[in-house]
C-alpha cells in the first residue's frame, strides 16, 4: 500500500509518544486493513539515541503476532526526528526492511509534522498520509 489513511486520533497518539521521548528518537508500528490504519503500536527504541532507532525485538515480535492473529497487516512504521529533518535520512533508507509506509514525525521549531515515504531498493518517494 503506497498510501495510508489515519485518524487524527492515531496521529495524536504517535505525536504524544514521540514527544514524550524527546530528545531521543521514538518509534512504533501501524497496522490495519487495506490502506486504513486501525491500530498504533508503540515500540521501545533500544538504541536510546537522538539520531537513530532500533525497535526492541520482543516488543516488535509481540506486535507482529497481535497483527497476524487479528487478521490485520503491517501498514506502516513510524519514528521521530526530534531535531528534524522532515524527510528520511540515509540511515532510514539503508535500514528500511519492510515494504510499508515509513512515517517520519519531525520536530522543527517546536512543531511536529508527519510525512510518509515509501522506501524500496534504496530509493524513496513521498506518499500520501490521509488524515480523516
Ligand atoms: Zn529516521
Amino acid at each position: 500500500m503506497r498510501s495510508i489513511i489515519l485518524t487524527s486520533g492515531h496521529l495524536q497518539t504517535m505525536i504524544d509518544h514521540v514527544n514524550a521521548h524527546m530528545p531521543l528518537e521514538a518509534c512504533g508500528l501501524l497496522a490495519g486493513r487495506g490502506s486504513r490504519v486501525e491500530k498504533v503500536f508503540m515500540v521501545p527504541n533500544q538504541a536510546g539515541s537522538p539520531v537513530r532507532y532500533v525497535m526492541e525485538p520482543s516488543a516488535q515480535l509481540s506486535a507482529f503476532e497481535w497483527i497476524e492473529s487479528s487478521g490485520m497487516e503491517l501498514l506502516g512504521i513510524f519514528h521521530s526526528h526530534p531535531a528534524g529533518p522532515e524527510t528520511v535520512s540515509p540511515t532510514d533508507i539503508a535500514e528500511a526492511a519492510y515494504p510499508v509506509v515509513h512515517v517520519i514525525l519531525a520536530c522543527v521549531n517546536n512543531k511536529w509534522s508527519a510525512r510518509g515515504f515509501w522506501i524500496e531498493n534504496a530509493v524513496f518517494e513521498e506518499v500520501d498520509l490521509k488524515i480523516e
